[in-house]
């Protein structure tokens, strides 16, 4: 019998939870939350296939694995190396921020599990201690994902970059005094401070060097290129939760240190999860060239916008013949789209902006970045700006070219191939950006998602599609049979797909589960890219061990959070009003900070929260339910969680005028975003 109708939408819910109960009792799970089944697993389950093993031996013989010349330079001017370096949280002490003796597995050549170029730059990125450049320039590498330059001012140390957390931040800088004292005896103190761009591991540790009263008191210089403060804040505010959840993925937070799980980000280690904190430059550079004296020491400036990051310089030193490239370069392939979500970058400025550096800077003898190690010599600084350059302008022209050809996003990323001679150099490789994942973006950049199929503009989600495939496949049983012999014969990604639709119609599904996991494990240990094999790797032990019970703690950026502009957190509590239960809850609350003398009026309309600020030019004529007087680290801590806003209204530290029961309905429609969504489990 033919049936003419779908199901309906509730027969179907039915049919669902039926399923799911009949597979929770048949399976005899203690708890029935398919997020919280845990997979028992073996090294066996996770040992190398064959068919991997063949694809890695491939890769090792189309690089040149003996080449010596990155192993040369990362060690080049190595003045100290911590023997144990481990860096504690200032939060947990009892917990590591950052842990090289984790990498100490990484030794010899690759194992199977790994693909033995991304062992390469594995082995270049554990290379770490205080380097000099060239007289007078130093650099910390491996004491967090980025790394952190000193320079010799006349009154005191130009620091460069401020990595990631304040704790690696502290330790990397002492450890510098520490061996440095000998040629600069008596200077410790730092008299400037440059952010090269506006990504968190090249700020979030300035607190851990200097304080706000030590800016004040001793003129610190905050350097910073024209945009940073709103492009470093705006990033984390408003998408945070979201991109905090996906970065687990992307850098493989959750990962075991070993040759099955996280090795290396490609960029460098991995980034540090302590206190971040920022500083609002004091001094911004917004234009090419821009020439200033930082301390006795002569800067040339190229303002870089909309580049790597959106708010960024490189920079040069006449009387050192050295030049920066910040991260508009670096010793691998970057990403045009980084797969813990961000706005696309511009390829097409992107690779301008390189062009542009080689003819600025074409005397540099030394270049440094805020990633990798340094190169010296002028001939090979510019051959690898030109391999740079074209990577990006390649992946761009002919992204666009094969577009306007009537290709889809995901037929050009499996057809372009970069050409030998920018594909066989080791910085141009896929150890961070991929240029399967930067074609998409270029295609995201000039159409935006829709590829123009209309079976693809609104296809079913997920979930549905999943059990509809599930049932097209002749149940889960024949879709299993399918995806073990997909898997048996390596075709790992046709494998995920099927395994996919059958987790997601039925994710107390240990069978499939299991496979999938194992199938992710392979396509893991075959990327050459360290986020992919984290991605992956990632993906397999959430399959294995359920969705994790928390996120990345909010807490951690509190600091970040008190210098970003208030508008940002109103805007921000935007993004988290409850629409569906504020329709014509059109209330009025005046916030009072009692600390800045500033106050802000919220307002809801059309299920849409406002605000502005009240002032002299725009005072208040409207009349408000209630004032909310507060301080602003207060009012931070309600918004991150610290407290509830029942606590907080009972607090001593704030006061309301009017009413309280019309202020608490107010808050009361707001929710806390999800910090550990699922990701390849449903919701
Ligand atoms: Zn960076």
């Amino acid at each position: 019998m033919i049936k003419n109708t779908p199901p309906s939408t509730s027969y179907q819910r039915i049919l669902n939870s039926a399923r799911f109960l009949l597979l929770c009792s048949s399976l005899l799970l203690a708890a029935c939350d398919p997020a919280s089944v845990q997979i028992s697993v073996s090294d066996g389950d996770r040992a190398a296939t064959v068919d991997t093993i063949k694809a890695n031996r491939q890769v090792a013989s189309q690089v040149d694995l003996a080449d010596q010349q990155d192993f040369e330079d990362a060690r080049r001017g190595l003045i100290a190396s911590p023997e144990h370096l481990q860096i504690p949280s200032l939060t947990d002490p009892t917990k590591n921020v950052w842990d090289m003796p984790a990498y100490g597995f990484v030794e010899g050549d690759a194992p199977d599990t790994v693909n033995p170029s991304l062992w390469r730059q594995t082995k270049l990125n554990n290379i770490h201690g205080l380097f000099e450049v060239t007289p007078g320039i130093y650099q910390l590498r491996g004491f967090d994902l980025s790394n952190m330059t000193l320079m010799k001012g006349e009154a005191g140390w130009i620091v460069v970059d401020t990595m990631t957390s304040k704790e690696t931040a502290r330790y990397a800088f002492d450890f510098a005094m520490q061996h440095l004292a000998e040629r600069y005896p008596n200077t410790t103190n730092i008299s400037s401070i440059l952010f090269t761009h506006s990504h968190i591991d090249h700020f979030g540790g300035v607190l851990g060097l200097v304080s706000q009263q030590e800016i004040a008191e001793q003129n610190i210089a905050i350097i910073a290129p024209s945009g940073f403060m709103e492009e470093a804040t705006s990033e984390n505010v408003l998408a945070g939760v979201a991109m905090s959840r996906r970065a687990v993925y992307m850098y493989g937070k959750n990962l075991a240190r070993d040759e099955f799980g996280h090795v290396d980000s490609g960029l460098g280690k991995g980034p540090a999860f302590g206190e971040v904190s920022i500083i609002e430059p004091n001094q911004l550079v917004s234009g090419t060239p821009t020439h200033l004296n930082i301390d006795g020491v002569e800067f040339q400036f190229q303002y870089t916008p909309d580049s790597e990051a959106p708010a960024e310089f490189t920079f040069y030193l006449p009387q050192y013949h050295a030049f920066a490239g910040a991260e508009v370069v670096s010793r691998n392939m970057h990403n045009l789209y980084t797969l813990r979500g961000a706005k696309i970058r511009d390829a097409l400025k992107w690779s301008g902006y390189i062009e542009q550096s080689r003819n600025l800077f074409a005397s540099a003898d030394v270049y440094f970045g805020s990633h990798h190690w340094p190169i010296w010599g002028q001939e090979r600084i510019q051959t690898f700006l030109k391999q740079q350059r074209d990577t990006y302008k390649y992946i761009h022209d002919q992204s666009v070219r094969h577009m306007n050809q009537g290709m889809t996003p995901g037929e050009i990323a499996e057809h372009i191939t970069l050409p030998a001679s920018l594909a066989t150099v080791f910085s141009n490789r896929e150890y961070y950006g991929t240029v399967k994942h930067n074609v998409r973006a270029v295609y995201q950049a000039y159409l935006g998602w829709y590829d123009a199929n209309p079976a693809h503009l609104d296809p079913l989600p997920d979930p549905q599609r999943a059990t509809a495939y599930v049932e097209l496949a002749g149940g889960s049983e024949k879709m299993l049979e399918q995806a073990q012999a997909a898997f048996n014969q390596g075709r790992y990604r046709w494998a995920a797909e099927l395994l996919n639709h059958l987790v997601f119609a039925e994710p107390s599904n240990i069978a499939a589960r299991t496979l999938l996991a194992r199938t992710y494990d392979q396509l893991g240990y075959q990327a050459e890219s360290g986020p992919w094999r984290d991605v992956y790797l990632t993906a397999a032990l959430e399959l294995r061990e359920g969705t994790p019970d928390s996120g990345i703690e909010m807490a951690a950026l509190k600091d970040l959070f008190l210098q970003t502009p208030l508008a940002n957190f109103f805007d921000s509590m935007a993004v988290r009003l409850q629409a569906e239960y504020a329709a014509d809850k059109n209330w009025q609350i005046k916030i009072h900070f009692t600390d800045l003398d500033a106050s802000h009026l919220l307002w809801l309309e059309n299920s849409v929260l406002h605000h502005r600020l009240l002032d002299d030019t725009a005072p208040l004529t409207e009349k408000v339910h209630a004032t909310l007087n507060l301080t602003h680290p207060l009012f931070i801590d309600m918004l991150i969680g610290e407290a509830g806003a029942k606590e907080m209204l009972l607090s001593d530290d704030l006061s309301i005028d009017g009413s309280k029961i019309d202020l608490l309905r107010f808050f009361s429609l707001f929710e806390k975003p999800v910090a550990n969504f699922g990701i390849v489990l449903p919701n």
